[in-house]
């Protein structure tokens, strides 16, 4: 097949920084949309991929799945969207579209595997993995590509794609509603969005965080509450409390503090740790009919659907802007929890 070679940054192994290279990108398909990429933002989860903590990364890794950008081809069978318009791509790429998960819209569990926008084999290039919107341009089936409201703001919608819907979904799908108690733990790029969508759900919100500086900012962006995870004895105030629980910490850790929080047959929903969490105690959830759920990003409908939300109550992301010369400082703020809340690259600056 024919491919275009186009400009990126990716790292070649674990241990290197992000540098500049070069990559293809497929002819435009029949169903395909061809996207010159405005912004993209920089997830925790590009940081996992680059540094292989989740295992199975294949280099070079060109990440990137909060992209923003500008139509600029479309195949003939392309309806959806047109030359010029403002569209989006998340983690997905593609998913086989007939088994029962995808069926339901939740192509994130395509029983044959979804292809994640970076670091998944090609199915249209043969050898190579997907690479993501750390780059000048992407290739991407229509049914992927999503709406952006006219309204909100193009770089702050960026990490809408992620951050966004991983925050959406769980409060959705769990029902929360106007008057429950919820508690968002971890105010970096996804906790951030999560404490938007919470307050913006007309819940009281309660920021739960294990840095007491941050309260502040936490309650301009929409939090009631802030509790300091730190601190045992206002912890314990909070005790059998909450409604629901979005845990978005990005390690393994102490879970027994946190389920003390829910209340009766509530939920906590972990959607950071993806890997081995601390043990914890089974009278801490078998006392009081506790629930512990996970949640994976969210599938293209409600992805749509989140983004349709954000436009009608104006919500994006708080953002600082970066050329893509300076995303290796980047990942070391991160990592080391210095970002207002999402760190998303201007594109031209690759350009
Ligand atoms: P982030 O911006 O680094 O934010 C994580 C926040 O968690 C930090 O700001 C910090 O908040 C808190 N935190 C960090 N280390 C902690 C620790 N050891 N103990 C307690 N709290 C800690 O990361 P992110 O981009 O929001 O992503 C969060 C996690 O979700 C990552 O692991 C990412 O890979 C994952 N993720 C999952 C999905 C999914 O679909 N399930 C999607 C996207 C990302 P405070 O300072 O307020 O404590
Ligand atoms: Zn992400």
């Amino acid at each position: 097949m024919a491919t275009t070679t186009v400009k990126a940054y990716g790292a070649a192994a674990a241990t290197e920084d992000l540098k500049p290279l070069d990559i293809q990108r497929r002819a435009v398909g029949t169903a395909d949309i061809k996207i010159d990429i405005t912004y993209c933002g920089v997830c925790h989860s590009d940081i996992h991929a680059v540094r292989n903590d989740w295992k199975g990364s294949k280099y070079p890794v060109v990440p990137g799945h909060e992209i923003i950008g500008r139509v600029v081809e479309v195949g003939n069978g392309v309806h959806s969207h047109k030359v010029g318009d403002l569209v989006g791509v998340g983690c997905m790429v593609d998913s086989c579209q007939t088994c029962s998960p995808c069926k339901q819209d939740l192509e994130q569990f395509c029983e044959n595997g979804a292809t994640f926008t970076y670091n998944s084999p090609d199915k249209h290039i043969e050898g190579k993995e997907t690479y993501g919107g750390y780059s000048t341009s992407v290739v991407v089936n229509e049914k992927f590509v999503l709406r952006i409201p006219k309204n909100l703001d193009e770089a702050g919608a960026a990490p809408l794609l992620c951050a966004g819907v991983t925050t959406f979904s769980p409060l959705n799908h769990w029902k929360v509603k106007k008057g429950d108690k919820v508690g968002v733990i971890g105010l970096g790029g996804l906790g951030h969005m999560g404490v938007k969508f919470a307050n913006a759900m007309g819940a009281h919100v309660v920021m739960i965080t294990t840095s007491p500086e941050k309260g502040k900012d936490a309650k301009r962006l929409g939090a009631h509450e802030v509790l300091v995870s730190k601190d045992e004895e206002e912890m314990k105030k909070h005790h059998n409390s909450f409604d629901f629980i979005l845990n978005t910490i990005p390690v393994g850790h102490e879970m027994d503090p946190y389920l003390a929080l829910l209340k009766i047959d509530t939920t906590m929903v972990l959607v950071g740790a993806v890997e081995a969490l601390k043990p914890f105690h089974g009278g801490n959830i078998i006392a009081g009919r506790k629930r512990i759920a996970g949640s994976l990003i969210g599938g293209i409908k409600e992805t749509q659907e989140m983004l349709d939300f954000c436009g009608e109550h104006n919500i994006t992301s708080d953002i600082e802007l970066i050329d893509i010369k300076d995303i290796n400082t980047a990942y070391e703020r991160v990592t080391d929890n210095d970002v207002k809340y999402r760190f998303v690259i201007d594109m031209k600056s690759l350009k």
